[in-house]
């Protein structure tokens, strides 16, 4: 049997274009087209090799058998190459929108390694080929397994190409389908047209041509080539934004550790000097760490919100209480400055409101700061007023006014964006880090409200403050007041005193210990510090404490480890004994972590003498306490 090889031929020469083609056509090639460059050289070999054999079957004289039995492996191992192509620039192509198909993938992997192990030992197996007792070519058991197959995998690509043409455009999708139906009808018409033509070449090498067509073009790769980078620059700004939001977070830690002792002195200072001159230090000393204490918190409210951590705390509270809180709070720093500082508000506002209380107030601090920053003389106003939405909500709108260096038009869009200062030629005087204005925003924008601004520059600022809220009685807030007296701080007097009772503290940081025990000083409360995990574990032993106070990051064995081994080993006197964190930890869920850690309670640095009192006398048995 001679057989009819111009098909083949003009099959072999389309294709050697082609290849040529994308070889010079692009100086950078996508991932897809350098496949589709493979598959058009397995191809080109392939046919060569099927062309090659044509002759040598049909007069097998012409060459010994055994290359004659070469010659042929070479030609299936070659088109097992192309079989394996195929789905691989399918996979090449829909690529990045791939979810895991890992299963599947294995198994086709597995018959092709199976086939080409097969056509490999046809000599031996006859499975494929053999040349019989009088050298004529005739076919093995398993000889439409070369058809077969790469109708099974164009099959698949179809199923999986289904699955992702929601990604592709028009002409992508129909090149690639094309693409597929071409590649299939060469097995098909090979089989199953009678005579002995060679066609599946030729149909290949038509469904490579419409590849390079409508997926090749350079529009494509090029788009082709920029998603891959996008993706890739995607992923590093990611990653650096996550490094960045994890170095503020950890940052802001450390600075609140010395934080904490700078204050937690400073008020020992306080309360134990009566020299006029000692306490005016100390009382500048105490205002300047606070304000270092409020840039942090703002870098780690910044963070949290980056990191999409931060969450609203939603519960009860009174308005009234709230206004005349942010009052008392600023009012002395209003008087320092020389500047009138008024607060009105509308009578008929209801008073007992729901929301997250503690952010509401930490934008009118934000606010309030930012005018009696940026405003030199005259005053500021603080309006509070509202409008009912329904039944039982309302829009709190405060409005500050003030007389103020004011912002120039041009810069209003950019007041909200982060570690934004405007003005600096004016500004580079008063401290601040660009980021009080953007965590306001994020606030408003959690609880659904809404901020404008207007401003003259040189005259003064209006911000407009609307946040929703839920209204949980009738009762109004009434004619409000707030005593315009200067508020005098109160000499300190201890809550309590317990000088029964006994706890221990557990910190690295030995002049944290000392803020500690100084701070409890007047209560009478035997305090029992150690500096380590491990001496910790030791001394609860055979003493008995009331409460335990675990600080978490300590070198070897941190709090949370301690708490551990407390728990685990029980032969110590303290099995019942409450076990605080006491942390510069104050990432928003830090609390939650720490409960589900086992601890009764948490306590964040620098701590607040207030509420460290609050929470012994909480913890403390009613016998131990002496008011
Ligand atoms: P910071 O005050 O730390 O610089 P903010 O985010 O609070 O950062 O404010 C951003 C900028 O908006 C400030 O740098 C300042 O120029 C401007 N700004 C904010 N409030 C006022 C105001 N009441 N009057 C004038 N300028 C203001």
């Amino acid at each position: 049997m001679v057989y009819d090889i111009e098909l083949a031929c003009a099959g072999l020469v389309f294709m050697i274009v082609l290849f040529v083609f994308l070889r010079i056509q692009y100086d950078r090639k996508s991932e897809s087209t350098l496949v589709l460059t493979k598959l058009l050289l397995f191809l080109i070999i392939a046919d060569t090799v099927d062309i090659i054999t044509c002759y040598t079957i049909s007069f097998p004289n012409m060459v010994p058998v055994w290359l004659n039995y070469v010659l042929n492996i070479l030609y299936f191992e070659f088109s097992v190459i192309c079989i394996s192509l195929f789905p691989k620039y399918i996979d090449k192509i829909i690529g990045r929108y791939k979810s895991s198909f890992y299963v599947v993938e294995k198994f086709n992997k597995y018959i092709i390694w199976s086939y080409a192990v097969i056509c490999a030992t046809t000599p031996f197996t006859h499975s494929i080929f053999y040349f019989d007792s009088e050298m004529k070519y005739t076919h093995g058991s398993l000889y439409l397994l070369i058809y077969l197959l790469p109708m099974y995998f164009m099959i698949y690509s179809l199923i999986e190409l289904n699955q992702y043409k929601k990604h592709f455009r028009r002409r992508q999708f129909v090149s690639i389908i094309g693409f597929v139906l071409c590649a299939i009808s060469g097995p098909v018409l090979q089989m199953t047209i009678p005579g002995n033509k060679i066609i599946d070449f030729f149909m290949l090498s038509l469904a490579s041509f419409i590849a390079v067509i409508g997926l090749e073009t350079p529009d494509f790769v090029r788009l082709q080539n920029t998603l891959e980078e996008l993706e890739l620059h995607k992923e590093m700004l990611e990653n650096a934004s996550r490094a960045k939001s994890d170095f503020l977070a950890n940052m802001s830690h450390e600075i609140r550790t010395p934080i904490n002792a700078i204050l937690g002195m400073n008020e020992l200072i306080t309360r134990e000097s009566n020299e006029d001159n000692i306490l005016s230090y100390s009382s500048n000393i105490s205002d300047s760490g606070t304000t270092l204490l409020g840039l942090i918190n703002d870098i780690l409210d910044f963070s949290k919100i980056e990191a999409g951590r931060m969450e609203l705390a939603l519960a009860d509270y009174k308005l009234s209480v709230l206004i005349r809180e942010v009052y008392h709070l600023l009012k002395m720093r209003f008087d320092a400055k020389g500047l009138a500082f008024e607060v009105s508000v509308n009578s008929d506002i209801p008073d007992n409101l729901y929301g997250d209380e503690v952010r509401i107030r930490q934008i009118l601090v934000n606010i309030l700061t930012n005018a009696l920053k940026y405003t030199d003389s005259g005053s500021v106003k603080l309006d509070v007023s509202y409008e009912k939405t329904n039944d039982d909500s309302i829009t709190l709108i405060f409005t500050s006014t003030d007389t103020g260096i004011g912002i120039k038009e041009e810069n209003l869009s950019h007041l909200f964006e982060s570690f934004k200062r405007i003005d600096m030629k004016h500004n580079r005087k008063r401290e601040g880090t660009g980021l009080g204005l953007s965590i306001t925003k994020s606030f408003i924008d959690m609880m659904e409200g809404h901020i404008d601004v207007t401003s003259e520059y040189g005259k003064g600022s209006v911000f407009t403050i609307k946040i929703p809220q839920l209204v949980n009685s009738e009762e109004t807030i009434g004619e409000f007041e707030v005593s315009s007296a200067p508020v005098k701080k109160k000499k300190y007097v201890a809550t309590f005193k317990a000088p029964n009772a006994r706890i221990l503290v557990v910190d690295d940081v030995m002049m944290n210990l000392i803020v500690f025990k100084g701070l409890l000083k007047q209560t009478q409360i035997t305090i029992d510090t150690v500096t380590s995990g491990s001496d910790c574990l030791e001394k609860i032993k055979r003493t008995p404490y009331d409460i335990i106070f675990l600080d978490h990051m300590m070198p070897e064995m941190d709090g949370i480890e301690t708490l551990k081994y407390m728990k685990f080993n029980k032969e110590h006197v303290n099995q019942d004994t409450p076990v605080i964190m006491l942390t510069a930890n104050a990432i928003i869920g830090a609390k939650d972590e720490y409960l589900k850690a086992g601890f009764n309670n948490y306590i964040s640095k620098p701590v607040k003498s207030s509420e460290l009192e609050a929470m012994i006398k909480s913890y403390l048995p009613a016998s131990k306490l002496e008011d």
